[in-house]
């Protein structure tokens, strides 16, 4: 395994491969039940290959991924061979004493007195005004002053500009975590966003480096242009090496459901250095990205102009669903999503309870996107 460094914390060396605690291996395919015997078997295999980022979130697998996590580490005596990350529901801080409840009920579930990486999860903007209001960076300095947490920084998932927002927003961020792979470097934060939080010395921790699970089995189209490599070489592979290519990068999560899953994956992040990959291979991921895009249905690139709409609408997040719906023929998948957490709740495309067809977006789109008639298609898409 390599290691690297957050520039900001030199003294600890972290896996490059991290463990993302959300995707563990499931009973009946349900995720409140983890399967306990499967799971431990691949994080014990993680310790193994020296990954020592262990990510977790209070409410991953319906809460259960923190208790699992802190039973296994205990069970084994790991305390000292992994560094505990997880995040805080900032949707669920009402009042500011939330922020006291939740890390207290988090380090009693981790079997700790020590969260060595908190994060505000899947920050917004919405959620960083909540954080603001209720003194969240305050409760933060003062939990890590008192040792109950080790570094902080945030989870993201909003347009770029919000981003930088955010990390402009306060100095003492560490870290920041953020959505990346070879479709999405122009996707919320992306690229510009990883960059512009390097030159404040703020490192990056990538999440879905495989788009959960999408670029690990690549259409025949796809697998065509990877084969002009001429050596062989599997699709997640392609993927995580994207990710662990930048500098700036100090580990990327995989969400890996199996000890074979890990161990493929610890065999990359052992050899994946930054800045490594050749002209060739750069080249042929980027084919590999037009492919997808080529089959996406609105050519949304997510900037976020268009935001913030005046009745709720995300625009970009309606499109990026729409477009993984059909580009990674996984419409279950995203149709399941959008019924649960935006039609119907001022977030969708429905035409009465959200976009309300006013127009004002559309001057604002670079691309000159017909927002109202595309929302409409992908409502109707992803409804059916
Ligand atoms: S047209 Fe629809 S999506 Fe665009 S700003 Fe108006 S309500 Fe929002
Ligand atoms: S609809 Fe246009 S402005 Fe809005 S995120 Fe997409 S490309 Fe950007």
């Amino acid at each position: 395994m390599l290691y690297r460094r957050f520039p900001k914390i030199p003294e600890l060396e972290i896996s490059a491969l991290g463990y993302g605690l959300m995707r563990l291996p499931t009973m009946a395919g349900d995720p409140s039940r983890i399967d306990e015997a499967k799971a431990e078997t691949a994080f014990l295999a993680a310790v193994d290959e020296g990954v020592n980022y262990f990510d977790s979130a209070y409410v991953y697998h319906d809460q259960k991924s923190e208790p699992f996590a802190g039973a296994v580490v205990e069970r084994h005596g790991l305390r000292d061979k992994v560094l505990l990350a997880t995040k805080c529901p900032v949707w669920l801080v009402k009042e500011r004493a939330d922020w006291e409840r939740l890390l207290n009920e988090q380090l009693a579930r981790l079997r700790t007195d020590r969260i060595d990486f908190y994060l505000l999860h899947s920050l917004d903007a919405g959620r960083w005004e909540t954080v603001r209001k209720l003194g969240g960076i305050e409760f933060l300095e003062k939990a890590k002053r008192d040792g109950r947490i080790g570094h902080f920084g945030f989870s993201f998932h909003d347009s770029l500009p919000v981003f930088k927002q955010i990390v402009d927003g306060y100095d003492g961020w560490e870290f920041c975590q953020v959505q990346y792979n070879y479709i999405d470097t122009a996707f919320q934060a992306g690229s510009e966003g990883i960059a512009y939080a390097a030159a404040r010395q703020i490192g990056t921790i990538v999440m879905e480096p495989l788009r959960g699970g999408a670029l690990a089995r690549v259409p025949e189209g796809v697998k065509s242009i990877f084969a002009e490599f001429g050596k062989p070489r599997m699709a997640a592979e392609w993927a995580l090496r994207f990710a662990l290519e930048r500098q700036e990068v100090a580990t990327v999560l995989s969400g890996m459901g199996s000890e074979r899953e890990l161990r493929e994956n610890a065999a990359v992040a052992s050899s994946a250095r930054p800045n490594s990959m050749t002209r060739k291979e750069l080249d042929l991921i980027e084919r590999a990205a037009a492919f997808y895009r080529e089959r996406m249905p609105v050519p949304c690139t997510t900037c976020g102009y268009c935001m913030p709409c005046p009745h709720g609408v995300i625009i970009p997040e309606v499109f990026a669903m729409y477009n993984a719906a059909v580009a990674f023929e996984v419409k279950e998948d995203r149709s399941a999503w959008y019924k649960k957490a935006y039609a119907g709740q001022g977030k969708g495309a429905d035409s009465c309870a959200a976009c309300a067809a006013c127009g004002e977006c559309l001057p604002k789109c670079p691309q000159s996107i017909r927002i109202i008639e595309k929302l409409a298609e992908a409502h109707a898409y992803l409804m059916n």
